[in-house]
């Protein structure tokens, strides 16, 4: 025999119904019998389920969504059935809704729900789907039968359990002899007394599973909208997969944590009977689905991830509970005498305090049972308190392999942990078949797109990037990350996506992703006003796994928002200098949140752009090594000024040359007053360790007072112009014996300063050509012949190179 259930969306439309018949006609080749057990169609339950909340206020308006159940079903009826079998059709569904109406509006007038009306209304949904489909089965089968699922499935009226033996002989004796189609409806029972019943939400997949194991079926397919049960719920993470196979137990555990495409229940029979569950999807049926049976071949550790919401969490806390026997019995005794279901329990060892997890919608009535059950202990501060905390979730990750392997939920965690996911509460079974947290359920779809890349697609890591900055550093980074998309994908398996990006006219967010080939059109084409604020806040809101800012502004309000980003456990590279050369305090305390936080503060080129200087201090004072002396050249406009200089320029014209090629700053005070380079030393030496502000970066002066005292940048130039004298005092004499200038920055034992030196052939500052910079290391271990690292110090190509290799490392990680 065999047995098909299908489920309401497999039956939703006309389409879908005749679609039904093709499945039957594929497999009934042979006079053995099929029986189908059918669900409402899709949503009417939910619907009825409305209607019954309706009732019960004083407004009302069950009326209006009665009316659309009996619309749905019309709808499908006016196009199954030829149009001289309509009349009695709709008169039919009419008495079904009438029967409902009827009932509600007797609920309407005493406002309370009745176990019984309850059932009597629900059960609506499956007796007008059967009814339905069995009359268009007729029109092409003989031998049709529609079984009453009152008379046939027992459940026992104070249990609410099913009675096995009764169901299990009432079903044999009426359709064991079945040779045709039999359909019956799921979800629906019926009491000692013949008075309907159901089986819970969801329930249709039970009956299909009594049917079968009262029969000896070799199997139940259970045709639905999806291709089987999937590694996590499709809705919520678009790169799950439908799994081949899975053992009873790793199906019940799934199930039980919330895949909603099977109801738990359902394993028990099939378990009992030994019969394989086929899950399959009915507008798809050249796809295999999942096949659930007492073993299964292991593919992943992990098999499936699930995750129920709704979750509320108790927790009784109090020292008098240490050493005390009994405590936790004396909870659980109360909140089953309740009816509360127990989802999660974990203890600390100290057994300072017990935390249980409950569904939501049982949270006040179990917080109140357990006041009740210790009022003593509460009075007497042997329990300090009973809380009730809401908006949880639970997640699981579920495999009978996973008491295998170590590691498992070290890895879970760590995932975690790194996305800034708090958890509150953990249980591991000792089968070890599960191992669930409790979440915020704010953090839920990020846990489970985190977990479901981690354990399945974990070759590949998707990073998701925000951008603020579309200058010629910003423009150069996008065309990097176009030209090496492959590369990072292919060779370190990291896919970035670029999810935000803005620039001080525009913003945009496309969860879905911008292309990175033309991220700056689209931003013009559908930006909307930037706002930094609102990005930011975009940014925190979606809480997506692996995100990384990127800044490539200079601008102080972006820099701003540094702390609450990093907060939020997103990891910022940046090649704007504000934060890092602001106060020592700011500086530190944003290296700390991101330490706490477990996320990255990259900001490597602020100092020599893409020069590996910042990483190549790190990795030093990480093997023990100490920074006795750095010596830098830093600014390639000063050496342009300079050399000019030494080839017998007077200063003004060699400003002017500067100037006139685009070297300096639009105000050219900030290059010669050395700011600049001030800023870069005073971040060498916070990174070598060294607790400084800007206004302990001595500069020793070289440019005549007045110049300090001048307004406009005119004004000053003057100065220079008629100044040229007090520069040639200053310099000549070593420019005739062959030296060269440089501003160079200096920390020497912690002292950090900037001064003009003159440097000889033999300094390897000396050869030094465009925007090049040098950086000459002393430290204990390179202690007589320096570190030096030397190359290109400025342009947006070297920045942008170096702001995506911060970006790669933190992906990295
Ligand atoms: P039916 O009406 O056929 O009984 P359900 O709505 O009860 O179908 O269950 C199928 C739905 O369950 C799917 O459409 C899917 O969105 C959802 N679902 C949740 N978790 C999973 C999972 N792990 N695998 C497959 N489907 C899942
Ligand atoms: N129609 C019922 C429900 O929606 C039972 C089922 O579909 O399995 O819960
Ligand atoms: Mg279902």
């Amino acid at each position: 025999m065999e047995i098909f259930k299908f489920g309401g969306t497999s039956i939703a439309s006309s389409e879908a119904i005749k679609q039904v018949v093709t499945i039957i006609n594929n497999y009934k080749k042979t006079d053995k019998g099929i029986i189908i057990v059918v669900s409402a169609i899709d949503e009417a339950t939910d619907k009825l389920s409305r209607a019954l909340d309706l009732a019960v206020t004083q407004e009302g308006g069950y009326q209006k969504t009665l009316e659309e159940l009996k619309q749905m079903h019309k709808d499908i009826a006016n196009s199954l059935f030829p149009g001289s079998q309509l009349p009695e059709i709709i008169g039919n569904i009419n008495l079904f809704i009438k029967e409902g109406m009827s009932i509600l509006n007797g609920l309407h007038l005493i406002k309370e729900i009745t176990a019984r009306a309850e059932d009597q209304v629900l059960s609506l949904g499956e007796r007008m789907s059967a009814y339905l489909i069995s009359e268009y089965l007729k029109l092409h089968y003989e031998k049709l039968h529609l079984y009453d699922a009152v008379d046939l499935v027992r459940v026992n009226s104070k249990t609410r359990n099913v009675d096995l033996d009764k169901t299990n002989a009432n079903i044999y004796q009426a359709m064991s002899d079945c040779s045709g189609v039999g359909i019956i409806p799921g979800f629906i029972a019926g009491t000692e007394n013949n008075i309907i019943t159901t089986l819970g939400r969801g329930g249709s997949d039970y009956t299909a599973a009594l049917v079968a194991e009262a029969l000896g079926a070799k199997k139940i397919t259970i045709w639905t909208d999806v291709d089987g049960i999937y590694t996590t719920d499709p809705r919520i993470v678009p790169t799950a997969f439908s799994i081949k196979e899975l053992s009873y137990e790793e199906a019940l555990e799934l199930s039980h944590f919330g895949a909603q495409v099977l109801y738990p229940p359902t394993i028990l029979p099939a378990l009992r009977g030994n019969i394989p569950i086929h899950i399959r999807n009915s507008s798809d049926t050249v796809k295999e689905g999942t096949v659930i049976q007492s073993s299964s071949r292991s593919g992943h550790i992990v098999k499936g991830i699930s995750n129920v919401d709704n979750i509320s969490i108790l927790l009784i806390i109090g020292a008098g509970m240490v050493g005390v026997t009994g405590t936790s019995s004396r909870a659980f005794n109360a909140l089953s005498q309740h009816n509360i279901n127990v989802v999660f329990v974990s203890q600390s060892s100290s057994e300072h305090s017990i935390c249980i997890g409950v569904s939501t919608d049982q949270g006040e009535n179990a917080v109140e049972a357990l006041r009740d059950e210790f009022s003593v202990e509460l009075e007497l501060s042997r329990v300090e308190d009973i809380l009730l905390q809401n908006g949880f979730s639970v997640i699981a990750l579920v495999g009978n392999n996973m008491n295998h392997t170590p590691g498992v939920s070290g890895k879970m965690f760590g995932a975690l942990g790194r996305n800034g996911i708090n958890i509150h509460a953990i249980a591991q079974g000792a089968s070890e078949r599960n191992i669930s947290a409790i979440l915020k359920t704010s953090d839920a779809k990020k846990a489970l797109n985190l977990l479901h890349e981690e354990f399945f697609l974990s070759d590949k890591k998707q990073v998701h990037i925000f951008i603020a900055g579309t200058g010629n550093v910003g423009q150069q980074l996008l065309n990097l990350f176009v030209e090496q998309y492959e590369y990072l994908k292919e060779e370190l398996d990291l896919v970035f996506r670029l999810v935000g990006i803005t620039n001080s006219r525009k913003k945009l967010i496309e969860p879905a992703g911008i292309p990175w080939e033309n991220a700056i059109e689209k931003l013009e084409e559908h930006g909307e006003k930037a706002d930094f604020v609102g990005f930011a806040d975009s940014m925190k809101e979606l809480n997506l796994r692996n995100t990384i800012f990127v800044d490539n502004t200079a601008s102080a309000e972006v820099s701003s928002a540094y702390s609450d980003i990093l907060i939020n456990a997103i990891s910022i590279a940046t090649c704007n200098k504000i934060s890092a050369s602001s106060g020592y305090n700011e500086y530190s305390s944003l290296k700390k949140i991101a330490r706490r936080n477990n996320v990255n503060f990259l900001f490597e080129t602020n100092v020599g752009a893409g020069l590996p200087l910042l990483s190549t201090l790190h990795d030093l004072l990480k093997t023990g090594d100490k920074i006795n002396r750095v010596e830098a050249v830093l600014s390639g406009t000063m050496n342009y000024i300079f050399n000019k200089y030494c080839e017998g320029n007077s200063f003004y014209d060699s400003l002017n040359l500067a100037m006139d090629a685009g070297f300096t700053e639009p105000d050219p005070r900030i290059d010669l007053f050395g700011t600049d380079v001030k800023r870069k030393i005073l971040i060498i030496a916070r990174e070598a360790g060294y607790r400084l502000n800007l206004e302990d970066v001595k500069m020793q002066s070289y440019l005549p007072d007045e110049c300090n005292e001048k307004e406009t940048v005119e004004e000053f130039m003057e100065v220079l112009k008629n100044n040229q004298d007090y520069f040639s005092r200053q310099w000549d004499d070593e420019i005739q014996n062959g030296n060269r200038l440089r501003m160079v920055a200096v920390l020497d034992k912690g002292k950090a300063s900037v001064e003009i030196k003159p440097v000889g052939h033999d300094h390897p500052a000396y050869e030094l050509h465009g925007a090049d910079n040098i950086i000459l290391l002393k430290t204990r271990w390179y202690k007589d012949t320096p570190l030096v690292i030397q190359g290109a110090g400025a342009g947006a190509e070297v920045t942008a190179s170096g702001v995506l290799n911060d970006v790669i490392k933190t992906a990295n990680i």
